[in-house]
C-alpha cells in the first residue's frame, strides 16, 4: 500500500491544530513555515530545500506532477502535447489528451527500463500502453511510434518541451480525468527506477488555489473539497462567475509527496455561506438543519479566521525516515482499523454507557 493511502486509512491521534483570527492565507503560511522549517531542522540531519516553500496552484500541480501531493525530489515533469498530436495520424492517441515525460539522457538507458516501464503501466496502472521514443544525435526519433511523427511535429515537440538529443520520451495518452493520475504514477515510477530521488532532502511545497466546486459524475456541481472554505472573490465571485472557475482559499502543505495537512481561510460570513451552498444545490434550510451550531454562531459575528492542522504522527514518520505510520504510533491499527492490543473497537457494557450518560435508543 502507498504511504499516503496507509496514513489516510490509519488516522491519527495528534494534530498541531491552529486557527488564527483576523488572519489570511499568507499569515497562516508564515507561521506554519517557521514551525515546520525549525522542527525539521531541529530533529533531522537532512537538508531542507527552499524556504519560503514554493507555492503551486492545484491546476499546475495536476498537470506537471499528475497529483496534488507532488514529490518535488523527483526532477521529472509532465508536459502537454495534445495539440501537436491532433495533427499526427496515430490511432491509439487520437481523441485523447497526450502528455509526455522527457528523461534527460534517457536514450542510453537499457531495454529493461523501456520494457519494464511499459509492463508497469499496463499491469500496475491499467494503462492501454506506454509509447516511448529515443531522440538520436541528429534529433530524429526511434521507438514504436517514431514512424508516425512528421518532421514538423517532431521539432515542435522537442523544442517546446525542451527535449534534446540523447533524451528519452514517455507518452501517456488518455481521457480527461484519467490522464493526470496515470501520468503521475508513471512519473513517480520513472523517478524511482532511474534513482532520481535524493533521500537526504525535504522538499516542501504549498498547493494553493483548489477549485471551490467540481462537476461530479451525474453532471451536478458539488463542493470540490471543503464546503466551509472561503471562496476567492467572496460573494461577488459566487454571484457573477461560473462556479467551476471559482477558486477557494484552501491549501495543502506537502513534503516529499506526503500531505502533512490541509487548511483554509474559513468562511465566517453567513451570507456568503448561504450563497456558496446554493451554488452546490443546497437550500438555506439544509445549512440550518445540518450545520446549525456553526451557522447560528456565525450570526453573532465571527472574526475572519484561517487555520491548518498538520498531523504530528506523520511528521514523526518523516523525521525518523519510517515508511509506515504504524512504526511511530503507540497503538497501531491493522488494515481494518482495529487495535488488536487494546481489543478496540469492542463492546461496551450498559454500566459504562450510563457513566458517560449515553443512551442507546436506536429505532429499528
Ligand atoms: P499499438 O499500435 O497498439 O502497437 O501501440 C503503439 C505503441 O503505443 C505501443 O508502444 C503502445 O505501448 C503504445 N500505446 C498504446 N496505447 C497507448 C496509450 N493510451 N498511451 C500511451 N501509449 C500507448
Amino acid at each position: 500500500m502507498k504511504i499516503q493511502e496507509q496514513i489516510d486509512l490509519h488516522g491519527e491521534f495528534y494534530q498541531l491544530d491552529m486557527e488564527m483570527a483576523f488572519a489570511n492565507q499568507e499569515d497562516v503560511f508564515e507561521v506554519m513555515e517557521e514551525v515546520l522549517y525549525n522542527t525539521f531542522k531541529e530533529f533531522s540531519k537532512k537538508k531542507i530545500a527552499e524556504h519560503p516553500f514554493p507555492r503551486i496552484p492545484y491546476k499546475e500541480a495536476m498537470l506537471k506532477y499528475g497529483t496534488d501531493k507532488p514529490d518535488l525530489r523527483n526532477p521529472l515533469i509532465i508536459q502537454d502535447v495534445t495539440d501537436i498530436f491532433e495533427r499526427v495520424d496515430l490511432k491509439v492517441f487520437n481523441g485523447k489528451i497526450v502528455r509526455i515525460i522527457s528523461v534527460p539522457k534517457g536514450a542510453s538507458e537499457s531495454r529493461t527500463l523501456f520494457e519494464g516501464m511499459t509492463d508497469f503501466a499496463i499491469n500496475e496502472c491499467k494503462a492501454k500502453g506506454l509509447a516511448w521514443l529515443k531522440v538520436n544525435d541528429d534529433r530524429t526519433l526511434q521507438g514504436p511510434i517514431a514512424k508516425f511523427i512528421g518532421d514538423e511535429e517532431r521539432e515542435e515537440m522537442l523544442r517546446r518541451t525542451n527535449t534534446n538529443a540523447g533524451d528519452a520520451i514517455f507518452f501517456i495518452a488518455e481521457h480527461e480525468g484519467i490522464v493526470e493520475k496515470l501520468a503521475g504514477e508513471i512519473r513517480a515510477e520513472l523517478g524511482k527506477r532511474l534513482g532520481l530521488i535524493d533521500e537526504n532532502i525535504y522538499k516542501f511545497c504549498w498547493i494553493v488555489d483548489f477549485p471551490m466546486y467540481e462537476r461530479v459524475d451525474n453532471g451536478k456541481i458539488e463542493f470540490g473539497h471543503n464546503p466551509f472554505s472561503m471562496p476567492q472573490g467572496g460573494l461577488e465571485a459566487l454571484e457573477t462567475k461560473n462556479p467551476l472557475d471559482i477558486l477557494a482559499y484552501q491549501y495543502d502543505i506537502v513534503c516529499n509527496g506526503i500531505e502533512l495537512s490541509s487548511g483554509a481561510v474559513r468562511n465566517h460570513d453567513p451570507e456568503i455561506m448561504i450563497k456558496a451552498f446554493e451554488k452546490a444545490g443546497y437550500s438555506k434550510e439544509v445549512i440550518d438543519k445540518k450545520f446549525s451550531a456553526l451557522f447560528n454562531a456565525f450570526q453573532y459575528g465571527a472574526p475572519p479566521h484561517a487555520g491548518i492542522a498538520p498531523g504530528i504522527d506523520r511528521m514523526i514518520m518523516m523525521l525518523t525516515g519510517e515508511e509506515s505510520i504504524r512504526e511511530v504510533v503507540a497503538f497501531p491499527m491493522n488494515s481494518k482499523a482495529q487495535d488488536l492490543l487494546m481489543n478496540a473497537p469492542g463492546e461496551v457494557t450498559k454500566k459504562q454507557l450510563d457513566e458517560i450518560h449515553i443512551k442507546l435508543d436506536i429505532k429499528k
